[in-house]
C-alpha cells in the first residue's frame, strides 16, 4: 500500500501494461505465422453428383443422383464459407449450382461483385442475368479481347484460381484445375487486379458508340 501511496508505481503499471500489450501482439503474430497455410488443389472433371448437400446442408434430398463429396461440392463449400465479401472474376458463368452459391451469399448480405465477359454473359445458359435480376452487381469488359480470368476471392483472405470456367461442361467433361490459397501475396495481387478491372469496367465510362468516335 505504501508503494501505491508513493505515486511511483503508476508509471510502472503503465509500462507493464504496454509490455503486456506488445507481448500479446507478438504472440498473436507468432500464432498467425505458425498457422498452416491453406493450399488446396481441385481437379476436374468430376462425375455428376447432387449439389444439394453442399448448397443446403442438413436437408435430405430425394433425387436419384449420388450425394457424395466431389471437387464441385468442395468448391461450393469454399464459396459458401464467405462471410463478408466475394469478388468473382470468371469468363463464363453458366453452372447453376455455382450461381446458386453466389446468390445465397448475396441474399445472406455478403458483398458480392462480379466481373465477367461481355460476349459470354449473353450466351445461352448464362447465369449472369439471374444474378443481376437478384440485385448482384455485375461489370464486364467492353473492348475486344476476352475477359478471360477465372478467379474468386473470399473475404479478401482466400483466392481460388485456375483454368475452370463456371460451366457444367468444364466441371463434368474437361480437364481443369483450381488452386485455393490464403497466401496473402497472391490474394493481394488478385484483389488489385479485380479492383483495377472493376474501375476500368465502370459503366459510367462505357463508350456506347466507339466506331462513331473513330470517324
Ligand atoms: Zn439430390
Amino acid at each position: 500500500m505504501a508503494v501505491f501511496a508513493g505515486g511511483v508505481p503508476w508509471r510502472w503499471l503503465g509500462l507493464a501494461g504496454l509490455v503486456l500489450t506488445l507481448s500479446l501482439e507478438a504472440v498473436a503474430r507468432y500464432v498467425r505465422g505458425r498457422r498452416r497455410p491453406l493450399c488446396e488443389v481441385l481437379f476436374f472433371p468430376v462425375p455428376v453428383t447432387c449439389p444439394e448437400p453442399a448448397l443446403s446442408p442438413g436437408l435430405s434430398c430425394p433425387c436419384p443422383l449420388p450425394h457424395t463429396d466431389s471437387a464441385l461440392s468442395r468448391l461450393l463449400r469454399r464459396i459458401l464459407a464467405a462471410q463478408r465479401s466475394l469478388e468473382l472474376c470468371v469468363f463464363t458463368v453458366s453452372c447453376a449450382p455455382l450461381a446458386r452459391a453466389v446468390l445465397q451469399l448475396h441474399l445472406r448480405g455478403v458483398r458480392v461483385r462480379v466481373i465477367t465477359d461481355s460476349d459470354y454473359m449473353a450466351a445461352s445458359g448464362s447465369q449472369i442475368g439471374a444474378l443481376r435480376s437478384a440485385g448482384v452487381i455485375v461489370r464486364h469488359n467492353q473492348t475486344s479481347g476476352f475477359m478471360h480470368h477465372k478467379f474468386v476471392i473470399m473475404d479478401r483472405t482466400v483466392v481460388m484460381t485456375g483454368s475452370l470456367n463456371w460451366t457444367m461442361q468444364a466441371i463434368h467433361t474437361n480437364k481443369e484445375n483450381v488452386l485455393i490459397s490464403d497466401d496473402q501475396t497472391f490474394v493481394k495481387a488478385y484483389l488489385e487486379e479485380f479492383e483495377r478491372l472493376w474501375e476500368e469496367y465502370d459503366p459510367a465510362t462505357y463508350d456506347f458508340f466507339p466506331d462513331k468516335d473513330q470517324k
